[in-house]
């Protein structure tokens, strides 16, 4: 059997999302710049996608500039945001200690220039308060910026209610929603939210395509400077089948997004409830408040990497850490930024389901995967003076 189990990494290509690209790669091959018939039918299709996007997102295509990915999304809101408070002498950036490396390594970045970064602590259950926010804004606070839901336990952020206290205090709030798009609802305007990322590929959509929602106002600082698409934010000859498979993928998400969550969140509880049953683990995440896909457990006494391989040998397509963070031999920062000690963190494994798994994967999963971790266990040294009593258990 053959079970990919790691959306939170990436999707495969819906049929709709394929379907929309094809022509933009054959006879719809015009530069949208182009002044004939031909580029001016590219353009039509550049700004019916971004009308699409828009729609779902809840605000105006003029606050949609199409990216290369989430990552560039996250670097441009961030430093546009920066150069803002830059001009007005502020300089204070709060972010979250459990972020992606795109809005981490940015921030890190900033903080080389002089901005002072600070990164909240996450509680056990991964959430970050809109309590915590407000004590932390100060006067000189140039920038939130607070993921909607974490790509690698899955914890949901209260993003309405953080976005709140950003505009009473009036500052600007950005979230990378990149796991969130096409999974939960959003609507940026209701939400408070002024910018927002998001990525294709997570979606059933192409790799290297992205979105950043920046609310009207907002002056967008370039990252790749050239000439004068994207209303001269984002420099480059479209990537128009890109565009246009992202666009199909997020409405075709959009419109079943409700259906998808109560199918894949029922395979995940599912999936929760047999895979607590083996001993010395725990769920990472909050138990509910959780993306309807996500699954990540940590085990005492194994290494993630050597559990990826013996389920790779079972068709079994999973993650530990993120794909990110993958082929370093620290742990997540995610899962010690939950309070997770380093021995327990190197034990961790993410499943992420998307709604074509069925009943029959997860009732796979639930019979090779113990089998594994006892296997794995009854080679390791540290089981073993866990079981002599040499060791504490921890889990
Ligand atoms: C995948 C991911 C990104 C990066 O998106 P790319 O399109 O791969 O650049 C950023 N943030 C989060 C939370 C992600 O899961």
């Amino acid at each position: 059997m053959f079970v990919y189990a790691d959306n939170a990494a990436t999707t495969k290509m819906s049929k709709t999302a394929i379907n929309a690209m094809l022509p933009y790669f054959d006879e719809e091959f015009g530069n949208p710049s182009s002044l004939y018939t031909l580029g001016q039918r590219a353009k039509e299709g550049l700004e019916d996608a971004r009308e699409r996007v828009a729609k779902c997102l809840g605000c105006s295509p003029k606050e949609i500039t199409f990216t290369s990915g989430g990552s560039e999304a996250d670097n441009q809101a961030l430093v546009s945001a920066a150069r803002i408070g830059e001009r007005k002498g502020k300089k204070h950036i709060i972010s979250s200690a459990f972020e992606h490396h795109a809005i981490l390594h940015t921030l890190e970045k900033l903080r080389k220039e002089g901005f002072d970064i600070e990164l909240l602590p996450v509680g056990p259950t991964g959430t970050i308060t809109a309590e915590q926010v407000k004590k932390a804004i100060r006067p000189d606070t140039c920038l939130v910026t607070i993921m909607y839901a974490n790509n690698e336990i899955g914890s949901i952020m209260p993003i309405k209610e953080i976005g709140a206290v950003c505009k009473e205090a009036g500052v600007l709030f950005h979230t990378d929603a990149v796991q969130a798009a096409g999974h939960l609802h959003i609507d940026v305007k209701d939400q408070n939210i002024d910018m927002l990322s998001l990525s294709g590929h997570k979606f059933h959509g192409p790799k290297g395509t992205g979105v950043l929602y920046a609310r009207q106002g907002i002056m967008l600082t370039n990252i790749i400077e050239g000439g004068a698409q994207e209303r001269g934010k984002r420099a480059g000859t479209e990537n128009m089948a890109g565009i246009r498979g992202l666009a199909a993928a997020l409405e075709e998400a959009c419109a079943h997004i409700d259906e998808n969550a109560a199918k894949v969140s029922k395979l995940r509880d599912k999936l929760i409830e047999g895979i607590s049953k083996i001993p010395h683990s725990a769920l990472n995440g909050d138990p509910v408040n959780r993306l309807p896909g996500n699954v990540n457990f940590c085990f005492e006494g194994i290494e993630g990497e050597s559990m990826l391989l013996l389920l790779d040998l079972k068709g079994i397509c999973a993650s530990s850490g993120s794909a990110c963070t993958s082929g370093s031999l620290d742990p997540s920062h995610v899962l010690l930024a939950i309070g997770r000690p380093h021995e327990v963190a190197h034990g961790s494994l993410r499943l992420s389901l998307c709604e074509w798994n069925t009943e029959e994967e997860i009732d796979y999963i639930l019979q090779e995967l113990p089998q594994i971790v006892e296997y794995l266990r009854n080679m390791s040294p540290v089981w073993k003076d866990l079981i002599r009593g040499k060791r504490q258990f921890i889990l």
